[in-house]
């Protein structure tokens, strides 16, 4: 199973994009490929994921003119990428960023750089996805054992209230709506109405509670939830 958000990996070079996505796969995130720029808009299209990896040389568009589309559209405009090529040049290297590239990574590449910068990019945007342990006051999230503890302790909990207080976790001290809370937990493309994300917050809470833990949940009237250790709000 894995333990880290999705990410789609463009490249038409076979044995890159085979690279990129065994690393990937293997640092425990979810893969999906494509070998166009065509298929990754459709890829995009059809689910959107939590981070793209894109070769700058595609056959029938460039990677940067498809970063370009995805920052122009309001769906993608916040998707983290990561752009790849054999390009190394200062100017390049500009051109990548303005056009809203999270990251640049230069091939050659050794596969363990590739993954520390999806995570470096992962923990600045989305921490709750980089797969790696998160923590805030008595509470751990272990993401490899996709387990949550308050003081060591193991927390019984269901798949969306883990991934709700993951993401609470990754995001501590900061209010979230509910329509936030469903684009964020759920993914887009999902609907859900807004009351159901207080149904799960209920249920969360109640896990939390034998912990001694469930205050950490906070309910802040108008606006949405906060995991937080000061007082409710
Ligand atoms: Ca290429």
């Amino acid at each position: 199973m894995s333990t880290g958000g999705a990410i789609l990996v463009v490249e038409d070079e076979p044995a890159i994009q085979e690279l990129v996505a065994f690393a990937c796969g293997n640092a425990g995130f979810a893969v999906r490929r494509a070998g166009d720029a065509r298929s990754a808009r459709a890829e995009v299209q059809r689910e959107l994921p939590d981070l793209v990896v894109l070769d700058w040389m595609l056959p029938d568009r460039s990677g940067i003119d498809l970063l370009r589309e995805l920052r122009g559209a309001e769906r993608t405009r916040a998707l983290p990428v990561i752009m790849l090529t054999a390009r190394g040049a200062e100017a390049d290297r500009v051109t990548g960023l303005d056009a809203g590239a999270d990251d640049y990574v230069v091939k050659p590449f050794s596969p363990r750089e590739l993954v520390s910068r999806v995570r470096a990019v992962f923990r600045r945007r989305a921490p709750q996805l980089s797969g790696e342990a998160l923590e805030y006051g008595p509470l751990k999230i272990d993401p490899v054992r996709h387990e949550a503890t308050v003081d060591g302790q193991p927390v019984k909990m269901g798949l969306a209230e883990f991934k709700l207080l993951r993401f609470l976790v990754g995001h501590p001290e900061r209010v979230f709506s509910r329509a936030q809370l469903l684009d964020s937990v759920w993914g887009d493309h999902v609907f859900i109405e807004e009351r159901t994300v207080d149904v799960h917050m209920l249920r969360l809470r109640k896990a939390l509670a034998p912990a001694g833990a469930r205050d950490l949940v906070q309910t802040v009237r108008g606006l949405g939830y906060r995991l937080s250790m000061r007082g409710e709000g």
